[in-house]
């Protein structure tokens, strides 16, 4: 099959909606991450982003739509659920409610619930408009890999295993929507992401987080997130985070930058920009601003392709405060080094 990447004009957006109309793939780019979309009614259009991305079949998807009524066909909407969308949608905020029979089981696994989104992306916007219909679409990556942020991520990966890829450029936020369980009580963020547990209390009065959100799932967590369950996230390269007080991290990443350089491997460390100037005798990126994390949750998953591209073997990575939107980075980086933590504190005095 051959891939096509155009642009968003109204003649590709009406061949978009088309191809999702005939039970075919369409990579689009959301305020997020792209994400690879199917007709979410359709059985077979949704087996096959499974089989593009190589996606275990327990990982269930979260269904895109235009409005809060097209939402209302799919899933039942508490008062919870109403108040986060006036707030939040269009936006990078996913609600898991109670779904309903029309869902096929494909999509949400068979799960009783079923996870719907509301993009804010104009072009996943007009998209969704066009096609009229519900789309399935988790990120457009090869699962295990690092969500795409650019059309030549997607292309990257999935070239000729989609027909069209629609170009919107780099993405917004960077990182994942917000995920929410509306299934329980008490609203429960399975995976953080840019609308922060605080934004949620502006609305709820109670806002639980997962404590999976920062440690690897036990084997009896599967069905509360099973898209945590697996290694996400990730680069090629070994990747360690460094914490402590600021001189032992960088003198901790230094000592491991060093080793790998000994050891023949090439290495990176990656920094905050304020902090570059530390690393200047060594191989260093900026991962963004500590000031802003929102720049962080933009550059990461581009930075950590880079790395890929490069080949590099050994991945050094400086950490912020896991509050607000670093709670949102840390999780995804957490699971890109695989939970391998050191602590330049404790190393420095042992
Ligand atoms: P992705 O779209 O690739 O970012 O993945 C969607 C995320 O939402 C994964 O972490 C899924 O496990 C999670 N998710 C989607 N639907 C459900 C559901 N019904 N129950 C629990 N988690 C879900
Ligand atoms: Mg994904």
């Amino acid at each position: 099959m051959q891939t096509r990447v155009l642009p968003p004009t109204q003649e590709s957006l009406a061949l978009a909606a088309d191809i999702l109309k005939s039970g075919s793939l369409v990579a689009f780019p959301t305020e997020t991450v792209y994400g690879l979309g199917a007709d979410a009614l359709n059985e077979h259009a949704v087996r096959a982003i499974f089989a593009a991305k190589g996606r275990p079949a327990d990982n269930p998807l979260i269904v895109h739509v235009s409005r809060p009524e097209a939402a209302q066909a799919l899933c039942r909407i508490d008062s919870r659920a109403q108040s986060l969308m006036a707030r939040f949608c269009p936006g990078p905020l996913t609600l898991l409610l109670p779904k309903k029979p029309c869902v096929p089981a494909a999509v949400n696994a068979g799960l009783p619930s079923v996870a719907v989104r509301i993009p804010s992306h104009p072009v996943a916007r007009r998209l969704l408009e066009v096609c009229g219909v519900p789309v399935a679409a988790p990120s457009a990556n090869a699962s295990g890999k690092p969500s795409p942020t650019t059309a030549a991520h997607v292309l990257h990966d999935l070239d000729g295993k989609v027909p069209l890829i629609l170009d919107g450029g780099e993405c917004q936020v960077g990182l994942e929507s917000t995920v929410v369980d509306l299934t329980s009580p008490i609203a429960t963020v399975l995976r953080p992401g840019g609308v922060t547990p605080d934004m949620l209390l502006e609305v709820l009065p109670e806002v639980r987080v997962a404590d999976s959100v920062l440690r690897p799932l036990r084997d009896d967590e599967r069905a509360l997130s099973p898209g945590m369950r697996y290694r996400h996230y990730a680069p090629g390269g070994q990747m360690t985070l460094v914490r402590g007080s600021q001189p032992r991290v960088e003198r901790a990443c230094l000592r491991l930058y060093r080793k790998a350089q000994e050891r023949g491997e090439s290495a990176c460390i990656l920094a905050f920009e304020e902090h570059l100037p530390a690393y200047a005798q060594a191989r260093a990126m900026s991962i963004g601003s500590l000031a802003q994390p929102q720049t962080v949750a933009h550059r990461l998953f581009a930075v950590l392709r880079q790395m890929d591209d490069e080949g590099v073997a050994v991945l050094c990575c400086e950490v912020l405060p896991p509050e607000g939107l670093g709670l949102a980075i840390m999780n995804r980086l957490s699971r890109a080094a695989a939970f391998r933590v050191l602590d330049a504190d404790k190393e420095e005095q042992a």
